[in-house]
């Protein structure tokens, strides 16, 4: 392929995609054949704030929309993406890597929030009480911030998109992505979906960059709430530097950040149910997964035999390029990545684990340069080791072993991220336990991944999340508006001459 040939991925900004000639750009890969597919721009400080202006100039007249009327479009980027689902699944997989059954679940679960973001007159209806005294009734309203932004991960280009810009959007503010520059594709993909639903221009844009575009986002002044989901280093960067920005309208910021996600399987578990849910959690998606699961915590008795039903299953994932039918785990996403996993790997062996299944040589036949690598399997894995420690984001599932529930407990609360969690059991008030003395944000009882329904909202604990809402559900709504209280009387119940008291219910 020739420069010429590869495709450019421009932003989209005021409804039109644009990009400067000459521009700063990147490589994108397609991480099963190790070949570039494409080159994507990346935003100098004039076009993110283009974007800003598009977005800002818009924004009154987008806030007027009635919520209805936001809701129809929104309804009609739903059918569009139904329509165009496996052209989306396929742009996933071809620059993230995951097989495409897999990228097709994760465009419906984005589906969903645009789904729950239609039903947006219910959710802004607010409450009123008439007469709380002296004619006076006393309600409030849910209003839009303006310009919002996102800030998005490689592992779910679709997903994680529309955990945001739907709820920003059918709140009445108008939005700005900045999607991960490894997989940009699927972000003007949905772009070009929500202009045929007839949004008007500016109030969806898209800046590809890196940190400089972060940057301006954070400074600019119009932007007034950035969502962040990546990974804990830049999540607290965001955080911290969004804290800074000082006035009387500062930046509102959630940042949802890593994870080390902990299964804890019980005697009393159904051992089959317990290592079917480990092989999907933790080397589905080559383990690029933020409710990944990447600790087995055994409990007593069950470790030898949970050990031993693992370790076949491991060796007999079928890893292949995500677009064959009967793949069950593809590449990860670039070689510096892939890299990364086997220097974890290598420290894993180096700190005394046991490595019973090694995926750091796997090659599969016809994509030699192909980012792949096999599933690994550690055993007798303790606290302070680094792969213990640190979020691998690979195909790498670590056993610990420990005593009882307590210890299990005792384990996953000192762990610094609190994203997801599953355990195990057949026992109800062990479930019921668990579920309340654990310090972690999500919890799946015999679920492996317990990702919210779009009603219900996502966020981890601890060293997971930055800010207090959690993504989408109902705290999206009021993460993407302030609340305002009206009280209203009109001038038959106001009696003459001025009050010096407080004023109390009469
Ligand atoms: P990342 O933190 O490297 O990148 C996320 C975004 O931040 C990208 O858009 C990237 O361009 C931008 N970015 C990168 N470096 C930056 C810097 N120095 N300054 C400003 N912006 C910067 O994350 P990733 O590798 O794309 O995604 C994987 C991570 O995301 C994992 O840690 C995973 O757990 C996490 N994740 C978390 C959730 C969640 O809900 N908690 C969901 C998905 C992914």
């Amino acid at each position: 392929m020739t420069k010429q040939d590869i495709t450019q991925i421009s932003h989209y900004i005021n409804g039109k995609k644009t990009s400067t000639v000459g521009a700063k750009s990147q490589a994108v890969f397609n991480p099963a054949t190790g070949e570039v597919c494409a080159e994507v721009v990346l935003a100098n400080k004039d076009e993110v704030n283009a974007a800003v202006a598009a977005a800002s100039a818009v924004a009154p007249a987008w806030a007027e929309t009635a919520p209805l009327k936001r809701a129809r479009i929104l309804s009609k980027f739903k059918e569009l993406i139904e329509k165009n689902h496996d052209a989306l699944a396929a742009a996933i997989t071809r620059e993230h890597g995951k097989v495409f059954s897999d990228a097709k679940g994760e465009v419906v679960r984005g589906l969903e929030i645009v789904e729950f973001a239609c039903g947006i007159p219910q959710l802004l209806k607010t409450q009123f009480t008439d007469n709380i005294g002296g004619g006076i009734d006393n309600w409030q309203l849910r209003q839009p911030l303006g310009v919002t932004a996102g800030i998005t991960p490689f592992n779910f280009p679709v997903m994680v998109p529309l955990w945001m810009a739907p709820m920003a959007i059918a709140c009445g503010n108008t939005f700005i992505l900045k999607p991960s520059e490894r997989d940009p594709t699927p972000s003007l993909m949905m772009a070009d979906l929500l202009y045929e639903a007839g949004l008007p221009d500016g109030v969806f844009n898209v800046v590809q960059g890196d940190k400089l575009a972060v940057d301006t986002l954070l400074q600019h002044p119009d932007v007034k709430a950035i969502s962040f989901v990546g990974s804990t280093p830049i999540a607290e960067y965001i955080y911290t530097e969004g804290a800074k920005r000082k006035g009387a309208y500062p930046l509102r910021v959630q940042a949802l950040g890593g994870a080390k996600n902990h299964l804890v399987v019980m005697p009393d578990a159904d051992l089959d149910q317990a290592v079917d849910a480990l092989i999907g959690a933790a080397y589905g998606s080559a383990g690029e997964r933020c409710m990944a699961i990447s600790v087995a915590v055994a409990v007593g008795s069950v470790a030898d035999k949970l050990v031993d039903a693992l370790i076949p299953r491991v060796h007999a994932l079928k890893v292949k390029n995500g677009m064959e039918s009967d793949a069950e785990m593809g590449p990860v996403v670039t070689s510096a990545h892939k890299e990364k996993i086997i220097s974890y790997i290598n420290q894993g062996v180096e700190a005394g684990a046991a490595l019973l299944v090694d995926g750091r040589s796997k090659v599969v036949e016809g994509h030699e340069h192909g980012f792949f690598l096999g599933g690994s399997l550690f055993d007798h894995v303790t606290p302070e080791m680094t792969i213990y420690q640190d979020e691998i984001f690979g195909p790498v599932l670590c056993v610990v072993r420990v005593p009882d529930m307590a210890a299990a407990i005792n384990l996953i609360n000192a762990h610094e991220y609190g994203n997801g969690v599953a355990l195990f059991t057949s026992d109800g008030n062990t479930a019921r336990e668990f579920s309340r003395r654990i310090e972690v944000g999500m919890v799946g009882v015999n679920v492996p991944i317990p990702v919210p329904m779009a009603w219900h909202s996502f966020g981890g604990w601890k060293r997971s999340l930055f800010g207090d809402t959690h993504i989408y559900g109902e705290e999206g709504v009021r993460f993407y508006t302030r609340y305002k209280s009206i009280m209203q009387r009109w001038p038959e119940s106001i009696s003459k001459g001025a009050e010096f008291t407080m004023p109390v219910a009469k």
